[in-house]
């Protein structure tokens, strides 16, 4: 502070462009892994909206795609990386939302063992990135570490049911291992963690023909093809906007608990109860045809979303029917077909 006054008297240089971006510098620095995807994509669209936000994703494209993150490419404040999480990574940033993981049956079956090194490698590492550089890490776990449940609705102390050796196991017993990983590291190395377990979640930009059944409905319905009800019809699921999801997820990151918490919609339907507002909604003149199912398919699922209330104050806004239009829009735009009348 001596020598300051020496410096005053000339008007101040016009600031290189290494000192305005300093000057211009985000304060939170994020890390979202698997951003390129669907509700990475969606997240990251929220994270941008914060001035003091500078996003970095890495994604391998598995199920992703830059097109889903067009509107960022080139922003100062974000950056994309063509990166496998089951690879070491070396960055520096504040927060860890750590997504990468194929969700859809259909992609996670594919190359199962890839699917468990994600969850377990690919998490293994970005909590040895945490350790290091300091970061929260927040972990996009599922509802399906509960398996085919034997509670209903599931609260987060239920243990599950989870077939070990099944078709499905290297996503769901893949995400309990991430979540055993996400628990040792906290104990053992004392990292800031947070644990979702999104129930099914649906929105603009997800993969046309993933296999998932809002997202196969909906094109059906568009493409005048049946809507293919896998049987036995009755089975439930609960279905979350993805703006409520992604609100759930930044407010769990944001507080004090490490979760595990629900993230989910409560309202549970029928495949067939699905089926039928689709039609109702979309095309009334579309056939419903009931198909075989594939193994250890849940036969309900409905998140209890009682701690994500009380300790989130988090709630889902967007009821189905008002979310269906939103989706149908962009599949239409995606698949070039416009409403009849
Ligand atoms: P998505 O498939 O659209 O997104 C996953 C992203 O991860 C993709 O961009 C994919 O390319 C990327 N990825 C996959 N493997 C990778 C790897 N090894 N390295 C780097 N990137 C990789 O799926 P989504 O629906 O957006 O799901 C996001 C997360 O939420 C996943 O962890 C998923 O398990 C979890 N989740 C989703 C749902 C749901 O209903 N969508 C339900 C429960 C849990
Ligand atoms: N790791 C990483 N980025 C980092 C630090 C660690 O990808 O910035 C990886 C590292 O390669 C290792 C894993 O995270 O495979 C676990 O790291 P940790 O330091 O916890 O364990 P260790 O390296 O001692 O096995
Ligand atoms: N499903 C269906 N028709 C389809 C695709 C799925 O009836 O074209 C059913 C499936 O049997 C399951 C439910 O929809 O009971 C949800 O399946 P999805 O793959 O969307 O998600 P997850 O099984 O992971 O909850």
């Amino acid at each position: 502070s001596n020598g300051s006054n020496h410096v005053t008297t000339k008007p101040p240089p016009e600031p290189s462009p290494l000192r305005r971006a300093k000057f211009f510098k985000a304060n939170m620095r994020i890390l979202v892994t698997g951003g390129a995807g669907f509700i990475g994509s969606h997240l990251v669209d929220k994270l941008m909206e914060n001035e003091k936000n500078e996003v970095i994703v890495v994604d391998n494209y598995f199920t992703g795609s830059k097109d889903n993150l067009r509107q960022w490419i080139g922003h100062p404040r974000f950056e994309l990386i063509r990166h496998d999480v089951t690879e070491p990574l070396l960055v520096e940033v504040d927060q860890i939302y750590h997504l990468a993981c194929p969700a859809s049956p259909i992609f996670y079956k594919y190359n199962p063992v890839k699917t468990i090194k994600t969850n377990v490698i690919g998490t293994l590492n970005m909590l040895g990135l945490a350790k290091r550089v300091g970061a929260r890490i927040l972990l996009t776990s599922t509802s399906e570490v509960y398996g085919d449940p034997l509670v209903h609705p599931q609260t987060e102390d239920y243990w599950g049911n989870v077939n070990p050796i099944g078709v499905r196991s290297c996503y769901d017993e893949g995400k309990r291992v991430a979540e055993t990983l996400m628990f040792d590291y906290h104990r053992q190395h004392g990292i800031e963690i947070r644990i979702a377990r999104i129930f099914n979640t649906y929105g603009p930009r997800m993969n046309i023909d993933d296999g998932r059944v809002v997202s196969n409905f909906l094109a059906q319905a568009i493409r005048d093809e049946a809507l293919t009800v896998q049987l036995p019809g009755t089975q439930t699921r609960s279905f979350c906007y993805v703006s409520d999801m992604v609100d759930g997820l930044i407010r769990l990151m944001e507080g004090d608990n490490t979760g595990p918490i629900n993230i989910g919609n409560p309202g549970e339907f029928t495949m067939l109860e699905l089926a039928e507002t689709v039609k109702e909604m979309i095309n009334p003149e579309v056939e419903i045809m009931t198909v075989e199912n594939t193994p250890d398919d849940p036969r309900q699922r409905k998140p209890d979303i009682t701690k994500a209330k009380e300790l989130l104050g988090w709630e889902p806004k967007i009821k189905l029917r008002d979310g269906i239009p939103l989706m149908e829009e962009d599949f239409r735009k995606r698949l070039g077909i416009l409403r009849k009348n």
